[in-house]
């Protein structure tokens, strides 16, 4: 059952972070995961700040240097169908689609989808593990079919969303706001690892909240995101691969490769950006990029399954692209 907390839904950024000064207050978007992990006690809340009164966190412009701002309250959907998304930034438009359901992106954010929380089920469950301040994290040793192959310590959590890997291969970034004012920052620095906080997964602080996601202009380059599921259907990435690159008489000059599903953040991969910068991809090449791509996996009991999972997903992608 949802437990009892106080409903704000402030106009303004300002009065939204005003209210979320509190330590028991949560940000609510599309509240596709908050309600989930409220009514299932994952964590509590005195009171929930809605954001959905704050027209100006909504939608998607053109920003003056031939980049686009998307709004944290802009749904999944929103970002799916946008035309310039969809023809500039196809990698991100191919991840929002596979976020979900139809249902579930309508109704959730982008801000939520990268704020949400991981999905591991000791943590989603009735475990006392690391992430909800216990001794340890009943994973490592337990059953880590969905869990991570890099980046794991004391907790082997993966991070969930499909937009987040996408938005870091197309160099995106993040406004925040909050008590301490505005900044905007690299997504990829956004999130962080369990070794440095194994109870939080991003760097926001108390009170503060995402406003907004910037992407560059990229001229030239093209993007992907290519993800493998248990199910045919909606589900949670295994394993997915980011992909945007810049190429000249056919080779690659710039690259940036992010994975997602594999490990407690979205996980750049410099050994397959190095495989593949300055050179063609032909099968070879490819084939290559596949095997670098994971040769630093630490896998757990129950997911090497994730490691010829990566290296096709990784040669697929190339060939593809
Ligand atoms: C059955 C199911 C299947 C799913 N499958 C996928 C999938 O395949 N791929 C995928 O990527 N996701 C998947 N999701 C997750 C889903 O996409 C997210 O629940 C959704 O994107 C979250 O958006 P929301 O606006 O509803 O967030 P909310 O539920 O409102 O918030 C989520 C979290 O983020 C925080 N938050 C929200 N907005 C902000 C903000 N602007 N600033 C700071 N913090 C904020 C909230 O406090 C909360 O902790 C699935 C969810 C469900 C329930």
């Amino acid at each position: 059952m949802l437990p009892n907390f106080a409903y704000i839904r402030p106009g303004s950024v300002k009065d939204a972070v005003d209210s979320l000064s509190s330590s028991g207050a949560r940000v609510f978007a599309g509240g596709t995961d908050l309600i989930g992990c409220l009514r299932d006690e994952i964590f509590e809340a005195e009171s929930v700040v809605s954001l959905n009164g704050i027209k100006e966190l909504s939608g998607i412009r053109d920003t003056s240097d031939g980049g686009l701002r998307i709004g944290a309250l802009t749904t999944v959907t929103e970002v799916a169908e946008h035309e310039t998304v969809r023809q500039r930034y196809a990698g991100l438009a191919q991840a929002a689609e596979s976020v979900a359901s139809p249902q579930l992106r309508n109704q959730g954010t982008l801000g939520g989808n990268l704020c949400q929380r991981p999905r591991c089920w000791y943590f989603r469950g009735d475990f006392p593990c690391a992430k909800k301040g216990g001794a340890q994290c009943f994973a490592i040793n337990g059953v880590n079919r969905y869990h991570c192959i890099f980046g794991g310590s004391v907790c082997v959590i993966v991070h969930p969303s499909d937009t987040a890997p996408a938005l870091i291969s197309l160099g995106a970034q993040v406004k925040i706001d909050g008590p301490g004012g505005e900044r905007t920052i690299p997504l990829e620095t956004f999130y962080i690892l369990p070794e440095e906080d194994h109870e939080r997964e991003t760097v926001l602080e108390t009170g503060e909240i995402v406003t907004e996601v910037i992407l560059p202009p990229l001229e030239g380059w093209k993007s992907s995101y290519r993800k493998a599921r248990e199910r045919g259907s909606w589900d949670f990435a295994l394993a997915s691969v980011a992909l945007a690159v810049r190429e000249e008489g056919n080779r690659v000059r710039e690259a940036r490769v992010v994975f997602g599903g594999v490990a407690p953040k979205p996980w750049r991969s410099e050994p397959v950006e190095k495989e593949i910068t300055g050179k063609r991809i032909d099968a070879g090449r490819a084939r290559r990029a596949g095997e670098a791509a994971v040769k630093e996996a630490e896998p757990l009991d129950y997911n090497e399954y994730k490691i010829p999972l990566l290296q096709g997903l990784v040669e697929e992608s190339l060939l593809a692209i």
